[in-house]
């Protein structure tokens, strides 16, 4: 027996041995063709070289130093090249250890600058219902899966929360694209002025919705209306690009592709490819001259905030994407799988819609076409298609609450920047 607390406390998983490109394998010899990265992790595919000799090379040099007394080489330059290649004046960085933790950075940094301000009272995040932040407190407050809060409600702090940009489903028949949106941007200047506006820190959203929606990306103009609402109250703009940034939708920040630049940027997942635990946050300038010239310290830290290890596997990651013309690659395979996707699952009696950005693909899955009434939550169909892709030794990310959290199902692909055609 395990001594390990599994996710499921009734099974224990294969026991994964290797890794090469795209390939997993278990120690029964199984072998694995890893179109989701885990969850959108693995943007290098396993084993990459560069970043495993980078990673030595950091190890022989220095593995940790605290940063109560010391920075590193690693983790400057790791963040300067985070702070150039960030859109604006996203200039300052903040390394953790991996998505929860950077946005619970994200949410503290948040609420110190407006304690900074002289706005105490501002003590409210806005979050969508459709969404997932991560699973520490104050993350999984935010997150809009009802079904992953419910044990813990007692502990979380209260969030106001609008609909999602979920147009397969939320979208009327008859109704524009732009006056669908423009519902949705008034929903949200609705929840806004309820809470007041002057209560407000943040509203925070993922600009291509990951695990809970299943690769939804907004529609023309959606976040534009976000930022100018947040502009018009004074409000903060959180992007969570945990999932959907360094690349993964073809460009480096989702957000680019809304041409709208967030206050603050959460960074996890494919920052270090996984082969380290990483995460970081990005803060826009003005936020870190307002704590510089206030109390002159961030009041938070973690015991491996800036680790070398990690700094120099996200620096490698980093440098390989650039050199190797990457965000092309996920622009040129993307449109390609989508087309295998159109054209395998077209038609299919059970897939409802077929969305994604870049290397960010789902498959909703749905009882019937036409009604697109979800299967029963009962059926815990995302484990049964997890089961049934492994025996055919195939990793896609399969989940269940796509709607309000609680029903719906979608299956997620997310495969290796360095995924071949034949792959
Ligand atoms: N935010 C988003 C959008 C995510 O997809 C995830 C993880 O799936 C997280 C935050 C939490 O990241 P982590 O699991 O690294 O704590």
């Amino acid at each position: 027996m395990s001594h390990i607390i599994h996710r499921s406390l009734r099974r224990t998983p294969p026991v994964a041995v290797s890794g090469e490109g795209i390939i997993l394998r278990d120690s029964k010899g199984n072998s694995y063709l890893d179109a989701s990265g885990g969850a959108a992790v693995s943007s290098l595919g396993h084993g990459h070289p560069d970043v495993v000799d980078a990673m030595h090379a950091q190890i022989d040099r220095l593995a940790y130093a605290h940063t109560a007394f010391f920075t590193t080489d690693v983790a400057e330059e790791l963040a300067a090249r985070i702070a150039y290649d960030a859109p604006g004046d996203l200039d300052h960085v903040y390394l953790v250890s991996g998505g929860s933790e950077a946005m619970e950075t994200a949410l503290k940094l948040a609420r110190q600058y407006v304690v900074e301000c002289g706005q105490p009272q501002r003590h409210l995040f806005i979050a969508r219902r459709q969404s997932y932040h991560g699973n520490t407190l104050g993350a999984l407050a935010l997150g809009g899966n009802a079904f992953r809060r419910k044990p813990y409600a007692p502990l979380l702090m209260d969030v106001a929360r609008v609909a999602p940009c979920y147009e397969y489903r939320d979208r009327a028949d008859g109704q524009s694209v732009a006056d669908y949106t423009a519902s949705l941007i008034a929903e949200l200047e609705v929840a806004i002025v309820a809470a007041g506006p002057e209560n407000v820190i943040g509203f925070c959203a993922e600009p291509v919705v990951g695990a809970t929606g299943g690769a939804i990306p907004p529609t023309p103009g959606y976040f534009k209306g976000v930022r100018a609402l947040c502009d018009k109250y004074g409000i903060l703009f959180i992007a969570d690009e945990v999932m959907c940034g360094m690349g993964r939708t073809g460009t480096l920040y989702a957000v680019e592709q809304e041409n709208v630049l967030p206050d603050l940027v959460a960074l996890g997942k494919g920052l270090g490819a996984g082969y380290q635990p990483i995460g970081a946050v990005v803060a826009r300038d003005p936020i870190v001259q307002r704590l510089r010239n206030g109390s002159g310290v961030f009041q938070h830290g973690h015991t491996y905030v800036g680790h070398p290890v990690a700094a120099a596997a996200a620096l490698a990651v980093q440098r390989v994407i650039q050199r190797d013309c990457l965000l092309g690659a996920v622009t040129v395979r993307g449109a390609s799988l989508r087309r295998l996707l159109r054209d395998a699952f077209g038609a299919h009696p059970h897939v409802g819609d077929i969305r994604g950005r870049g290397l960010l693909w789902a498959l909703e899955l749905v009882r019937d076409r036409d009604t697109k009434e979800p299967f029963a939550p009962s059926l815990k169909l995302h484990e049964a298609v997890r089961t049934q892709a492994m025996a055919c030794g195939l990793i896609v990310y399969p989940m269940g609450g796509t709607i309000d959290g609680e029903r719906g199902d979608h299956i997620l692909l997310a495969p290796p920047f360095v995924a071949t055609e034949a792959d």
